[in-house]
């Protein structure tokens, strides 16, 4: 799960980080008592939205694309010019698509002076099992780039549970970062901060970029973005309370609300399976036939008839699927349940596009049999190999 900037910044601060005092905005209204509290003679109007690259983003309704969606203001008057430009526009980063996202939030900061730029992130690094620390002197900008162009300049340091951060790993840090004075002290209590909120929250990732160091010398958080590993939400309602469903497709929340994972591609084949690596094969074997998938559903592995009638439903409302393929593995599921859920969705949702079935495991033989004798125009396949092959001809044909 994701949430806004200053909702991250709110959060780290909560655990002593340093940020900037800000005022989230929800309407033009609010603008001028948000900027009353602040003390300028600096401001930034932040748009919030779920999305990076907002500083160098366009906004669709600002022809001549000249500022993006975090801008200085110099006055109280600035600020709302501004806010106007922003509140209700679609802004378009490199993260978005082409349509952009609409920025129903703002966040008014007050403003810093840099001296410097630095990127830090925490992540958990598959290849040790651990947290790490991602630190770069090149904050600001896009880190992919500097991993692929100057990648001596990117420290990746993970670290040990038991101890967590030590003095030593600190230090390393302030070095790779090149921190001294003010900013080194900082560092030094920062980075702690930073392990202690990242693990008690259960983040999947924490991203500061960019760190500053401020013209007095002293260390801010600047930008902020966390994600949160889904599995521990429940035991975070303070953080779910945090979640901005506009911010989300509309077929992933339904699908989540079912605890379904849905995932939407640019495909014409709708694939309902159960299992990360299931989905996978199948999308590989769908390319390899020609097609492309047009999304996934994982109905995991207690799944009823309800579920996958839900599903269903939700991998027909992507007007580019042209055809369902159901790769099914029964295992803790029984395939005749599984084929009566599948039989009872079709026909519940008026299915009108081709449907290939292809289960397998635990009462299989039972499971065709029941789709066989449906009276349905469900198409039944044998192996994964014939399924991929049978969807994509019907698609074709179609
Ligand atoms: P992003 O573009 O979505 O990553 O948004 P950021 O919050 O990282 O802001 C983009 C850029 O705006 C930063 O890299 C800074 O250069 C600039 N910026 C943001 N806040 C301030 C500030 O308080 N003072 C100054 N001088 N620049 C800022
Ligand atoms: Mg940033």
């Amino acid at each position: 799960m994701n949430i806004h900037e200053y909702q991250a910044k709110a959060v780290l601060k909560s655990f002593g980080a340093p940020v900037a005092e800000g005022v989230p905005v929800l309407s033009l209204d609010d603008v001028q008592k948000a900027v009353d509290t602040l003390p300028g003679p600096l401001w930034v109007v932040k748009s919030q939205i779920h999305a990076g690259g907002r500083g160098k983003g366009k906004f669709i309704e600002d022809a001549a694309g000249e500022k993006g969606g975090v801008r200085l203001a110099f006055s109280k008057e600035e600020v709302l010019e501004h806010a106007k430009a922003m509140l209700g526009h679609h802004l378009v980063t490199a993260q978005t698509s082409a349509e952009g996202k609409q920025v129903n939030r703002l966040y008014i900061e007050d403003g810093a002076d840099i001296d410097r730029e630095l990127y830090l992130s925490l992540l958990v690094d598959r290849a040790t099992g651990r947290p790490a620390f991602v630190a770069s002197t090149e904050g600001g900008m896009d880190i992919e780039e500097v991993a692929h162009e100057t990648p001596e300049k990117i420290l990746t340091l993970p670290i040990d549970p038991t101890t967590g951060v030590t003095d030593a790993d600190a230090a390393q840090l302030c070095d790779a970062l090149k921190l001294d004075g003010a900013a080194r002290e900082d560092g030094m209590k920062l980075f702690p901060i930073l392990y202690k909120a990242f693990t008690e929250k259960d983040m999947a990732m924490l991203e500061i970029n960019p760190l500053i160091v401020m013209e007095n010398g002293h260390l801010r958080v600047l930008d902020a973005k966390v994600s949160f590993d889904g599995n521990a939400l429940f035991r975070h309602p303070d953080i779910v309370e945090l979640r901005d469903t506009t911010e989300e497709d509309e077929k992933e929340i339904e699908a989540s609300e079912w605890d379904l994972a849905y995932i939407a591609l640019d495909g014409t084949i709708g694939c309902m399976v159960n299992g990360a690596g299931l989905a996978m094969a199948t999308m590989d074997i769908i390319k390899l036939y020609g097609e492309e998938p047009a999304n996934f559903c994982d109905v995991g592995g207690g799944a009823n008839a309800e579920k996958v009638a839900a599903a269903f439903k939700i991998i027909m409302k992507d007007p580019n699927v042209k055809g369902i393929l159901v790769n099914i593995f029964g295992g803790i599921m029984k395939c005749d349940v599984i084929a009566e859920g599948v039989i009872a969705a079709v026909k519940e949702t008026n299915l009108a596009v081709p449907l290939v079935v292809r289960l397998e495991g635990t009462n299989v033989e039972m499971g065709k049999e029941i789709i066989k004798n449906s009276g349905l125009n469900v198409i039944p396949a044998d192996d994964l190999d014939d399924a991929a092959q049978k969807i994509v001809a019907a698609v074709k044909e179609a």
